[in-house]
């Protein structure tokens, strides 16, 4: 009997041991990476056969020098607000992505840009909607976050606040660009000639399926004390009106930062994004839902957004360093940067 007692226990001494439940969330609390960064240039119709090698060279080399700009931060023990901020900046200041120099342009032929950033650590976060004269609209954006009791300012009173900032003011056409102008003078003419409903939707927003681009920025970034910082900036969408405000400024849809989950930065069809709060529910599938980031991000942007009708992609990175690009077009400009100095850039959905 004793013998059978002792067996017994035995047994179950080598069962526990066999648990692989116990063990994957042993493994699953090890960090991938101490510090990391991920950014996106925008999604949308990119089609090898419609690119040169030499367009394609030109954007995997922006892509480069803008994540070895907060990469190098970073490494060196900075900040991810830092790093998110002078990378965001590097794509603001080139006129190949929709974001300060090279935004697209409204139907009045203005450029009204929007941005936010998110702090993981606090959950603050600051933005800027319909801005015209900021030249850097994610320094401003993280300035409403740090310096302002607000969240988001718009318009003359978001520039107001920018200049009482010292930040720098630029005459509105630092942002032009020739391509962006005649994106706006070519939907212009199509929307004179007889188009059905739905084509005058696609053209309004720049959206003509066959065509689509969207070149907002984004960066995420983990830094080594754990702190996740996400920003995007943007131009918004040709032939906006209104006013129109998109999904970039928006926190919960644009972007999203928590420490305790993923920071999360979109770029697609605003609208769209804004109804499916993107940014917001990936975090909140893992913190409710315990799904892996890789899970959370594949379920929003390709069955919720989907479903709904929303084109365009995400980049995420989460807690222990994990990275994610999801985007349900054919492309989406990208590039990560890991712990050990590990590029990828990436143009196609590949
Ligand atoms: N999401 C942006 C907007 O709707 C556009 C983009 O991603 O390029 O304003």
């Amino acid at each position: 009997m004793k013998n059978i007692h002792y067996l017994f226990s035995l047994l179950l001494i080598l069962s526990a041991c066999n648990q692989p439940k116990k063990a994957s969330k042993e493994l699953s609390e090890v960090s991938v990476n101490e510090f990391a960064i991920i950014i996106h240039g925008g999604a949308g119709t990119i089609l090898k056969k419609n690119m040169t090698p030499e367009k394609e060279a030109v954007y995997k080399a922006k892509l480069e020098e803008a994540i070895r700009v907060g990469y190098e931060i970073l490494e060196e023990g900075g900040s991810s607000g830092d790093a998110v901020v002078k990378t965001i900046q590097v794509m603001e200041e080139s006129p190949l992505f929709n974001a300060g120099k090279g935004a697209v342009f409204t139907h009045e032929g203005t450029n009204e840009l929007d941005a936010s950033f998110m702090d993981g650590k606090t959950l603050n976060a600051g933005a800027v909607a319909g801005v015209k004269d900021i030249k850097s609209p994610i320094e401003a954006a993280r300035r409403v976050m740090t310096n302002s009791d607000h969240v988001m300012l718009s318009g003359a009173g978001a520039s107001q606040f920018a200049k009482e900032q010292g930040l720098e003011i630029v005459d509105p056409s630092y942002f032009y660009t020739e391509k962006r102008f005649n994106s706006l003078q070519k939907i212009k003419d199509k929307e004179k000639t007889e188009l059905d409903h739905d084509d005058k939707k696609a053209a309004f927003y720049d959206v003509d399926i066959k065509n689509s681009k969207f070149g907002t920025v984004g960066c995420v970034a983990l830094d080594k004390d754990g702190n996740i910082s996400a920003g995007t900036s943007t131009g918004g969408m040709t032939n906006k009106r209104w006013g129109r405000i998109g999904d970039s400024p928006i926190i919960g849809s644009g972007t999203y930062a928590n420490n305790n989950t993923c920071g999360v930065s979109s770029t697609g069809w605003g609208e769209y994004f804004i109804r499916a709060q993107v940014a917001h529910d990936i975090s909140a599938q893992m913190e409710y839902l315990h799904k892996s980031l890789k899970e959370a991000t594949k379920d929003v942007i390709q069955n919720k957004l989907t479903k709904l009708g929303g084109t365009g992609g995400v980049i995420a990175l989460d807690k222990k360093g994990n990275m994610s690009f999801e985007f349900n077009t054919t492309g989406m400009y990208r590039a990560s940067m890991n712990d050990k100095g590990d590029l990828i850039v990436k143009i196609y959905a590949d």
